[in-house]
């Protein structure tokens, strides 16, 4: 629904910083950030390397994406496709587009068609019916696991939106209802109340792929992404 709207591509949170150890201990964070934050983790691989450009990878995944890129057509069998790891199709969760994939055009809701007379399915309105060279063009209702139709509430997305999240700088997220304000200074084991500064920032394209990258690479990713 608001996949398009500008207000779709940034999100912003509250980061307590540690001024002494120059470290965020966690943000205050709204449902778009998690939802940012899971989405994430249902990115298929092809997808993360390709954001990140394989020659940033660490490790071997960015040769693996450029072996087959490199790899001649003749090679592969006749059914499969290179997109189909260099470009996946992610599914569409309902929520506003992702930050990482704003301007990506691989955004896919998960739909189906046929062509009404043959036992054919297709995942794209242009293929052709093999039996009578019809378009496959009419919608099949997709049914999940479960075999229930779960409509999507207005918001979409993975979390719900009532409740404050707080985020970890390793990333772990919990509700912030849960956890009391004295409990938070024990466990970072904050001496001096008066080094603590809060402090807004946005999220917007370039952070979370900051973000993506840093997650792979320290338990410290708010401070990486948003004090370095
Ligand atoms: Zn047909």
């Amino acid at each position: 629904m608001a996949a398009s709207s500008p207000d779709s591509t940034k999100v912003s949170l509250k980061l307590l910083i540690d001024t002494k150890s120059k470290k965020v201990l966690f943000a205050e964070a709204s449902k778009e950030f998690v939802d940012f934050l899971f989405y994430i983790l249902s990115l298929p691989v092809g997808t993360v390397i390709k954001l990140l450009s394989r020659d940033s990878m660490v490790g071997s995944l960015g040769n693996l994406y450029h072996s087959i890129d490199k790899l001649n057509h003749t090679y592969m069998q006749p059914n499969q496709s290179k997109d189909v790891v260099l470009n996946p199709k992610i599914t569409d969760f309902g929520a506003p587009v992702p930050l990482l994939l704003a301007n990506d055009g691989v955004l896919m809701a998960r739909k189906f068609y046929t062509c009404r007379s043959h036992n054919y399915v297709a995942d794209d309105k242009t293929a052709v019916c093999p039996s009578c060279n019809n378009y496959m063009n009419t919608d099949i209702p997709y049914v999940a696991g479960g075999g229930e139709v779960k409509e999507a509430t207005e918001s979409g997305g993975f979390v719900k939106g009532v409740v404050t999240y707080m985020v970890m700088d390793d990333l772990v997220v919990e509700p912030m209802s849960t956890i009391s304000s004295i409990t938070l200074l024990n466990k970072f084991n904050v001496k001096e109340v008066g080094a603590l500064e809060e402090k807004m920032v946005s999220l917007e394209m370039e952070e979370g792929l900051m973000l993506l990258k840093a997650s792979f690479e320290t338990k410290n990713v708010l401070t990486r992404v948003f004090l370095s």
